[in-house]
């Protein structure tokens, strides 16, 4: 089969520049990419040829041949040997293509085992108040990460001559088996440090401190994980890992989380359950008040509705549930204890449930 002109494959004129050629690579790579393109050979076949045509325009030695001589310059085949590049070859260019991170959600995942590598992740606990995480919350953090520290260079690991892996033969009950494993040397990036200022590591990383502003949307829970991709620790010839950042929920002594819900224990007196109240609760927006009626008794829920925590979902809220507790005086002044004496023995205030109270479990049902 004819191979096709280079310039053509990638749809750039014969003048673009480098990174116009760059810039159509990554355009056609993302396009055909297998994790994209399951079982599909022609696709594959594009990305091969896509690949292929950018090892040599990104090259500006092979470039010049190619447009000299054509394919023939570059030994018959483009010198590729007789099929083209390989796959492992195509994911280790990938480095240079989608380096400087915001890739790593594209190729992760079904990428395991290539030689596209990626940095660490990072792991922060961030605690939130409860008013921080039903309304969605702003938060600069600070995290320590690995970077490529400034002026670092690279030259191809002499080890495992780029490739990332150091292939073993193992003998073994079957025959003769290849093991590949990552190479200890270079740790698998193919590239070990050529030049490197005298603070970084043997890798060619620093620690570098950042301030990172994260924005935490409404209605996240306790253990929750939120991912920034990019923001982990960066590795030479790779792609940086991600920042995880695990939702802690400060304990709150009077409002209580429950799912969407927020439950307050009320306590008001005898008197304001017998007579009739107005009193203030807390709420996540702050104090609000609230009537109790005249006759209420201890155990009714009192619902303030869009007054709990925001859906992460979407835009409805939960409500707040108060929980009234009449509160019964342990001790009495000679005074008071004549004033409830004299009421002892009134009707009124004999116990008689069952008309209108309904039972804690029929409550329950009524409100969850
Ligand atoms: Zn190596």
């Amino acid at each position: 089969m004819a191979k096709r002109d280079y310039y053509e494959v990638l749809g750039v004129s014969k003048s673009a520049t480098a990174e116009e050629i760059k810039k159509a690579y990554r355009k056609l790579a993302i396009q055909y990419h297998p994790d994209k393109n399951p079982d599909n050979p022609e696709a594959e076949e594009k990305f091969k040829e896509a690949a292929e045509a950018y090892e040599v325009l990104s090259n500006p030695e092979k470039r010049q041949r190619y447009d000299q001589f054509g394919h023939q310059g570059l030994g018959g085949n483009g010198g590729f040997g007789g099929g083209g590049m390989n796959m492992e070859d195509i994911f280790a260019q990938f480095g240079d293509i989608f380096g400087g991170g915001g890739f790593s959600s594209f190729f992760g995942g079904g990428g395991g085992g290539r030689r596209t590598k990626k940095g660490t992740n990072l792991r922060v606990k961030l605690k939130l108040n409860l008013q921080e995480i039903s309304n969605g919350v702003e938060k600069k953090i600070k995290v320590k990460r690995h970077v490529v520290a400034p002026g670092v260079t690279f030259k191809t690991c002499s080890t495992c001559q780029g490739t990332g892996q150091v292939k073993k033969v193992v003998n073994t009950m079957l025959g003769q088996m290849v093991s590949a494993s990552t190479c200890a040397v270079c740790g698998g990036s193919g590239q070990i440090v050529d030049k490197k200022p005298a603070e970084a590591d043997s890798r060619g990383l620093i620690i570098k401190e950042e301030v990172i502003t994260i924005n935490i949307p409404g209605g996240v829970a306790e253990g929750m994980q939120l991912s920034m991709s990019g923001k982990g620790n960066e590795i030479p010839g790779g792609i940086p890992g991600d920042l995880l950042i695990v939702i802690e929920e400060i304990e709150e002594k009077t409002l209580q989380r429950d799912g969407n819900n927020v439950i307050y224990d009320l306590y008001v007196s005898f008197v304001d359950a017998a007579l009739g109240a107005s009193v203030e609760v807390p709420t996540i927006d702050g104090r609000v008040k609230i009537k109790i009626d005249p006759g209420t008794q201890s155990g009714k829920m009192l619902r303030l509705k869009g007054k709990g925590i925001k859906d992460i979902n979407g835009y409805s809220r939960g409500d707040q549930l108060i929980m009234v507790n009449v509160w019964t005086p342990t001790q009495l002044t000679k005074e008071e204890k004549q004033a409830l004496e004299a009421l002892r023995e009134s009707p009124n205030f004999k116990p008689d449930p069952g008309k209108s109270e309904k039972s804690f479990f029929d409550k329950m049902k009524e409100f969850f």
